[in-house]
Formats: structure tokens, sequence, C-alpha cells
């Protein structure tokens, strides 16, 4: 399935369906050589991810999809900066993803780092002011919170269907919030 011949909502099935193979320990994408082969030439990404930098996040994996098949940017506390928005509308304009989707983390340091009000250097302060804590001490609600204003972000700029979601690092899954 390409981004040409598939809805938002089928989008988001495949990656949730994804997430169930990840969790239950039953990938099934291995890259092939063929793979690579068309892959040098052309790429029609069935989703664009905002992900955490977090090393422990990866999106093809957690979603067992296809290298090809996620527009990624991944920055730290899944935050959309202004460079976050322009890749979003190049994958918005010129690949046509059908689906966004900001994915946030439980454990994630960079929320933890807002919630605690944390004294980082530049530019990292920067990056880590642009966290949405929606005044949560707690940094699972502090997650979903900025998730969500993430999403609103989005929402607000591109005219394409902009889900929000979490990762729990413990089981793997991903909810939709
Ligand atoms: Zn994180």
């Amino acid at each position: 399935m390409t981004a040409q011949d598939c809805t938002a909502e089928e989008a988001l099935d495949t990656l949730l369906m994804g997430n169930r193979r990840h969790v239950h320990g039953q990938p099934t994408h291995v890259q092939t050589i063929s793979d690579r082969a068309t892959l040098a030439t052309t790429h029609t990404p069935i989703a664009a991810i905002v992900c955490c930098a977090d090393a422990r996040t990866t999106p093809e994996i957690i979603f067992d999809q296809a290298q090809g098949s996620l527009f990624t940017c991944a920055i730290a506390g899944n935050v959309v900066t202004d460079a976050v928005l322009g890749s979003l509308t190049y994958a918005a304009t010129a690949l046509q993803v059908p689906v966004i989707v900001i994915l946030g983390h439980s454990c994630c340091g960079a929320v933890t780092a807002a919630v605690q009000g944390v004294t980082l250097p530049e530019p990292l302060a920067g990056l880590v002011a642009g966290i949405c804590t929606g005044g949560h001490d707690d940094v699972d609600a502090a997650v979903a919170a900025n998730v969500q204003a993430m999403v609103a972000t989005v929402q607000a700029a591109l005219d394409v269907p902009v889900i929000g979601a979490v990762h729990e690092l413990a089981t793997g899954t991903v909810t939709v919030v």
C-alpha cells in the first residue's frame, strides 16, 4: 500500500497492526536487496511521523514497517519546530502522505526536563522550552499534553489528518491519545 492509494484511516490501521506485531514479537519487515534498488529511485511513505530523537522509539521498528514507508522527523520531545513543520509540509505536498502522526513516548527525558524545569544550556534550553506540558507535574500526563499541543500546531498549518499517539517503552504498545 502506498500514499497514493491509502486513506488516513487505512494508513493508521496499517501502523497499529504493525505495532501489534511488534508488541507480540512477530515483526515481518526485512529489507531485501530488491527493496533497496526500488527505494533508490522512489519512496511513497504511508505516513509522516514526528517522534522523539530517543533511540528507543524508532518508528520503523515499533510500527513494523519497511524502509521507505515512513517519513520521519525525529527531534527531542517531538517538538514541532519551524524546521519540522517545513519537513511536514514537504511530506504533505510533494509526497502526499495521507496522515501525520505525532508520537510521544513514556519516560521522555526532554519532557521530564520540561516538567522539572531543569536548567539546560542553549540551544537545548530553547528546544525544551517548546515542549507544552499542559502544566502537568506527572510526566505521562505531560507527554500526552505535549502530543496534543503538537497535533494542534500541525492541524493549524496543514490540511492533512493529524493523529496523536504515545509509545509505551516497557510494552511497546502505541496508543492513540
Ligand atoms: Zn523523548
